[in-house]
């Protein structure tokens, strides 16, 4: 089976080519990203600070042709090949989302082939069986620039919130404080390089929701509180700014760490039967050093095993597009109408409950 897969809800052009061969019990499944092209558009974004969803979406339909026929090229799998068109339809900005969408409507009518309107957070949700084969049910925690969320990944087309936040994204948390201290975009990379010579210890910075019985996440008071530090003692020196980026992250992994801890707990009881439970982390914010060691120590307190999948396929890509296609096919999980499919800006992951959309024949 190969599928190929269309990513264009954020600020990554991306397409992928993925293949699975093998039977149909799980473990002798063997998927192999035969593409995986992404095309970030960092650079138009940068000089504004934050993406521009005007601008991300003309970029995308500059790029998208020549991204997929290099995915195509990059497999050596011709369209004919092709079981199927996986395509980005939601959550996101909806310009890339109609761009993404329609091109794939596009090729899936000229080549005669299945269109599946694929929703982002599935894409990430499901990564982890791509990339270390993991069975049902495990938890995930992503963190990017859009959304912070616990879900219990149950089966393909289940899954479960158990926490998001109620303000931030932890990523546009970063980004923002990145900017406050006069430091360039994207912010999360640079706050962790400043963060590595300054001293955690000097801001008593807030812990957002640590302790709380709801489960949720919160960021702008952190936000505020590095501003108010900011402002308190300005003109910031480098120091001053590595200070305060070590205090904030150091506030951050704690507060992750306590929210995570809790969904730990409860993953325990409501699956008391699986033997090895699994956290996987998946978004830009995984990336970060500080972050991905507190995960690791509360899981290995807790029993679990930490999965953290390659960094390329962690953040936006098409291979985890494609890869949810191909788990929707191998699930019978796609039904008629996807031709009519229409991009959704707002598409909640515990809503795709399938028979999901389908056949652009
Ligand atoms: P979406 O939320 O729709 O998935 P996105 O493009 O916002 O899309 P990603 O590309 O997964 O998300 O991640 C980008 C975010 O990750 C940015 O906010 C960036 O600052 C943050 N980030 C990247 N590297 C690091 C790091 N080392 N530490 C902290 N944050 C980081
Ligand atoms: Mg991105
Ligand atoms: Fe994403």
């Amino acid at each position: 089976m190969r599928v190929l897969g269309i990513e264009t809800s954020c600020d990554e052009t991306a397409a992928s080519v993925v293949a699975l061969d093998g039977g149909s019990a799980p473990e002798s499944l063997s998927p192999k990203i035969l593409s995986n092209v992404v095309l970030s558009q960092i650079e138009e974004h940068a000089a504004f600070g934050g993406v521009v969803p005007e601008i991300a979406a003309r970029a995308h339909v500059e790029a998208l042709d020549g991204i997929v026929e290099a995915a195509l090229t990059d497999s050596a799998v011709s369209l004919k090949e092709i079981d199927a068109i996986a395509a980005t339809a939601g959550p996101g900005l909806v310009g890339g989302l109609i761009v993404g969408l329609m091109t794939a409507k596009a090729i899936a009518a000229a080549a005669n082939k299945p269109l599946i309107a694929i929703n982002h957070l599935e894409g990430h949700a499901l990564t982890a069986r791509l990339t270390d084969g993991l069975d049902f049910p495990y938890l995930l925690l992503l963190v990017s620039g859009g959304h912070t969320q616990i879900v219990a990944v149950r089966g393909v087309g289940d899954y479960q919130r158990w926490a998001t936040t109620i303000d931030d994204a932890l990523g546009e948390a970063f980004d923002k404080t990145a900017k406050m201290l006069g430091l360039p975009y994207p912010g999360g990379p640079n706050v962790e390089k400043a963060a590595a010579t300054g001293d955690a210890s000097r801001f008593a910075f807030p812990r957002p929701m640590k302790g709380s019985a709801q489960p949720d996440f919160s960021f702008s008071g952190l936000k505020t509180a590095v501003r108010q530090a900011a402002t308190a003692i300005a003109p910031l020196s480098d120091q001053d700014v590595a200070d305060i980026c070590a205090s904030f992250q150091a506030a951050v992994a704690d507060a992750l760490g306590d929210r995570v801890a809790r969904a730990l707990a409860r993953f325990r009881k409501e699956f008391p039967d699986k033997a090895k439970p699994a956290l996987v982390v998946a978004g830009g914010v995984a990336a970060n050093r500080t972050i991905k060691a507190t995960l690791e120590s509360r899981c290995s307190k807790a029993g679990f095993a930490f999965v953290a999948p390659p960094q390329k396929l962690c953040t936006d890509n098409a291979a985890m597009i494609a890869w949810a296609g191909i788990e929707r096919l191998r699930a019978g999980m796609v039904g008629e109408n996807a031709a009519d499919f229409v991009p959704r800006s707002r598409w909640p992951l515990d809503s795709v409950s399938a028979p999901l959309v389908g056949s652009g024949r």
